[in-house]
């Protein structure tokens, strides 16, 4: 908690003047891009990797960065509605032009999914991860994996696969995608590597998005 206070302060004497214009410009509204879905973990920060500014990101966290499915009958999420809340916000009034399930190496949810170690004294988190560990079970895909990957961060990436399919059984990301009006995206950090990696569908694996990556992502961008 010092640091933190620490932090605030030191960017109330230097950095606040810096951002000035920029907050007065977002007092009233925000315009972001992109809906970034990631993981609760303090080693991922999207504005850091992805050197975002102040409303360029609406961001929903996560233990796990998951997306609970659309139940077909009710039309509702099938465990909670805090991720589809902040989906249909997105996607209905700020209109996001794409969203990014970001996850990312030596995951504490993925850890815990596999090894099941100590989850009884956290009842919560272990509704939460079970409901990700069966569909997870049942996810089979074609994925490649570009080096020799951990199991445990293989299954982080498969996740983050699994993840973008539950985005498409909400009718309102189907009928956005089908629009052209979004554009779904798996991404993946590697904390060790200091690297981004993004799903290529035409290659089915997870690659470092460098500027000979970036060039085959703008490619197949459909909005910007
Ligand atoms: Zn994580």
């Amino acid at each position: 908690m010092r640091k933190l206070l620490e932090g605030i302060l030191d960017f109330r004497a230097k950095r606040a003047a810096g951002y000035e214009l920029l907050f007065k410009q977002l007092a009233k509204r925000q315009n972001p891009d992109a809906l970034f879905i990631t993981c609760s973990d303090s080693r991922v920060v999207p504005n850091l990797l992805a050197s975002t500014n102040p409303g360029d990101l609406f961001v929903m966290r996560n233990v796990g960065n998951a997306v609970p499915p659309c139940c077909a009958h009710s039309g509702h999420s099938q465990t909670d509605d805090s991720e589809i809340a902040a989906l249909e916000y997105a996607v209905q009034f700020l209109r996001v032009k794409d969203i990014i399930v970001c996850g990312h190496s030596d995951c504490g949810a993925i850890q815990a999914i596999c090894s099941q170690t100590g989850m009884d004294a956290a009842p919560h988190l272990k509704n939460w991860l079970d409901f990700n560990r069966l569909a997870l079970e049942k996810f089979s895909t074609d994925l490649e994996f570009a080096k020799a990957w951990s199991a445990q961060d293989q299954i982080s990436q498969k996740n983050v696969l699994l993840q973008l399919t539950h985005l498409m059984t909400y009718p309102l990301v189907k009928k956005a995608a089908a629009q052209n009006q979004i554009q779904l995206h798996g991404w993946w950090f590697d904390i060790e590597g200091v690297d981004v990696y993004a799903y290529n569908p035409d290659e089915k694996k997870f690659n470092i998005i460098d500027e000979a990556e970036a060039v085959k992502i703008r490619a197949r961008l459909i909005n910007s």
